[in-house]
C-alpha cells in the first residue's frame, strides 16, 4: 500500500470471527460488548432474510432481496457468504478491508460456513467458537426466542448439531455461561482490554 509504513507483526490488527450454532447467543454477546466498547467496529452483513420485529435496515443487517444479493456475489463485493436456514448472508468486503488498513480491529459475527471461507482467504484471522453450556440449553434458547416458526426452529436445530461438531477447527472456544464473562474474554482475545 504505497507510502504507509508496514505494521509490525505483533501489532498487526486482527480480524476476529465469532461463530457458533444459531441461538447460542452470539448477537447478545456482541451487543453487550459494543455497549461497553462502542468503538469496536462490527461488520454489518447483507441478508435476504426478512427483518425481525425491532430490526432496522443498516443496523443489524442490510436487508436486500435475492436480486441484489446475486449482484453482490457477482461483483465480488462479499468477503464471504453462506446460505443459512433458507436465507443468504454475506459480509461486505470493502468496509472490512478499510478498517483493517486503518489498523482497527474488526469483528465478524457469522455462521460456520462463512468462518471457513474467512479461514481460507485470510489465514491470519482469529476464529472464535461460541459454545452453549449444554445441548439442552441450546434447544431451550432456540425454542424460546418465540420469533420463528416451528419448521424454522427445526432447521436451525439441525444446523446447530452440525455446527457443534466443528469446534476443533477453531482457534479458541468460549463457553457462553455468562454474557458478561464471554464479552470480556472476547475483548481480551481481540487485544482491546
Ligand atoms: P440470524 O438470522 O439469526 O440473524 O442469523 C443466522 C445465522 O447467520 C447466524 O449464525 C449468524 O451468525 C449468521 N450470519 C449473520 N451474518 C452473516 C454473514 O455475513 N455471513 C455468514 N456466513 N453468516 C452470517
Amino acid at each position: 500500500r504505497g507510502t504507509e509504513a508496514p505494521v509490525p507483526p505483533a501489532r498487526r490488527p486482527r480480524l476476529t470471527v465469532l461463530s457458533g450454532p444459531s441461538g447460542v447467543g452470539k448477537s447478545t454477546v456482541v451487543a453487550h460488548l459494543r455497549k461497553a466498547h462502542p468503538e469496536v467496529w462490527l461488520s454489518v452483513s447483507a441478508t435476504t432474510r426478512t427483518p425481525r420485529p425491532g430490526e432496522r435496515d443498516g443496523v443489524q443487517y442490510h436487508f436486500v432481496d435475492d436480486e441484489v444479493f446475486d449482484k453482490l456475489i457477482a461483483n465480488g463485493e462479499l468477503l464471504e457468504w453462506a446460505e443459512f436456514a433458507g436465507n443468504r448472508y454475506g459480509t461486505p468486503r470493502e468496509a472490512v478491508q478499510q478498517r483493517l488498513e486503518k489498523g482497527e480491529p474488526v469483528l465478524l459475527e457469522i455462521d460456520l460456513q462463512g468462518a471457513r471461507q474467512v479461514r481460507e482467504s485470510m489465514p491470519e484471522a482469529q476464529l472464535v467458537f461460541l459454545a452453549p453450556p449444554s445441548w439442552d440449553e441450546l434447544v431451550r434458547r432456540l425454542t424460546g426466542r418465540g420469533t420463528e416458526a416451528p419448521d424454522v426452529i427445526e432447521r436451525r436445530l439441525a444446523a446447530a448439531k452440525v455446527e457443534l461438531a466443528a469446534e476443533p477447527e477453531f482457534d479458541q472456544t468460549l463457553v457462553n455461561t455468562s454474557v458478561e464473562d464471554v464479552a470480556a474474554e472476547l475483548l481480551a482475545l481481540m487485544g482491546i482490554v
